[in-house]
């Protein structure tokens, strides 16, 4: 059976090899007759299953030695508490939005730090990623906080920024939660990522946390001690019990991901190829037609989560789920096997959101039903 295509924004999909890879261990991994959800996470194979997939993910993402991989939990929203607690000193800190993540993110420092926001799109209803050369940046901040891609509203920073060189000596913190494993990163530039697991990274429980090792050491007298930083590197992520079953599936699409090829590319390149394709594929289609629209700037276009709207016929997107065309786009969607392309409650409209996990085959099935859709329906 062909397995429908999954466009949720997350929890996302999972490559069915790896879903199947594990199914076949699910009740006796390699021999040891349990499931590693039963296995003591101090024990030789929970151990050796969380140092391979550290190794693997260092590998994938070239995370430089200076840098710690910490296996924490609470997701993308947790650390915006995290982040500050630990990273803030209670001083200030700088935030760039983007989107609705960023948004959350400022609110909630703003608890543990004193908050400046050195740049924003929300003018325009976060159509782009305000350029750097005009960011606002405070003198004495501890950080710089940025979504580097805004989930919601699919605006994609495609360079990481120079903080240095814009006069700042703060380091760059981003969450990079959506876009994590779809393209390589430039550490030079960042002090500190985070991402939830459940978009590129295998189910939800998980966050990922890489953090320059002199960033370590400065949290907040208050931090939980389950969420020093400091503490769980020192402990290995194993502090408190660490997500493992999350960590086990992790490491098998960290595998995967290796194992990755186009043409003479492997592993994260692989990717990040595959994926320019995918999404490009996509925005021609839809910046070609009369009926779909995309509202980002083109250079800050994300290349995993693609939101469109729907054109009524006095031209204006179509925002409400309920609006038949809108309502009739979703149905015959699912009944072609592609599915979740509802976009998020607060922008309306649809959103393809295209990770690692989505096959081509799966942008070309939405492609000719964007096609289709338009000529039997509009
Ligand atoms: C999904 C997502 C999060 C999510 O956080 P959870 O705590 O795991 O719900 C945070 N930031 C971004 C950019 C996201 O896309």
């Amino acid at each position: 059976m062909q397995r429908p295509f999954n466009f949720s924004a997350g929890p996302a999909a999972i490559p069915l090899e790896v879903l199947e890879r594990a199914a076949s261990e699910m009740t006796n991994w390699h021999n040891t007759g349990m499931s590693v959800m039963e296995m003591s996470h101090r024990g030789q194979a929970f151990m050796s299953i969380l140092a391979k997939a550290q190794a693997d993910l260092r590998q994938l993402l070239a995370i430089p030695d200076h840098f710690k991989v910490l296996f924490m939990q609470g997701g993308g929203i947790a650390e915006n508490a995290i982040v500050p607690l630990n990273l803030s000193r209670g001083g200030e800190v700088d935030f760039v939005l983007s989107g609705t993540w960023s948004q959350k993110s400022l609110k909630e420092a703003g608890k543990y730090a004193h908050t400046h926001v050195a740049a924003s799109s929300e003018a325009t209803h976060f159509d782009h990623l305000p350029d750097p050369a005009q960011w606002q940046l405070s003198k004495s901040a501890a950080y710089v906080h940025l979504c580097s891609n805004e989930t919601i509203h699919g605006v994609e920073c495609h360079e990481l920024p120079d903080l240095k060189a814009l006069g700042s000596p703060a380091p760059l913190v981003i969450d990079f939660s959506s876009h994590v494993l779809s393209r390589p990163v430039d550490w030079s530039r960042v002090g500190l990522a985070f991402g939830g697991a459940q978009k590129n990274i295998g189910p939800a429980g998980l966050t990922l946390v890489v953090v320059r090792e002199d960033l370590l050491g400065q949290a907040l007298q208050v931090c939980p001690s389950a969420f020093n930083y400091e503490l769980v590197a020192k402990n290995d992520s194993m502090f408190n019990t660490p997500p493992t079953y999350g960590i086990y599936l992790a490491g098998l699409i960290f595998e995967w991901a290796l194992a990755q090829r186009e043409g003479h590319l492997a592993g994260i390149a692989a990717l990040e190829q595959r994926n320019i394709h995918k999404a490009q594929l996509l925005y021609d289609v839809i910046d070609r037609s009369d009926l779909y629209v995309n509202p980002v700037h083109v250079a800050n276009r994300s290349r995993m989560n693609v939101p469109f709207f729907l054109r009524g016929d006095d031209g204006k997107p179509l925002l409400e789920a309920t609006q038949p065309r809108n309502a009739a786009f979703l149905k015959a969607a699912e009944q072609s096997g592609l599915l979740q392309l509802k976009g998020h409650k607060s922008v309306g409209g649809m959103r393809a959101s295209i990770y690692n996990a989505m096959p081509m085959q799966g942008v070309q099935a939405l492609v000719s039903f964007l096609q289709d859709f338009e000529q039997h329906h509009a």
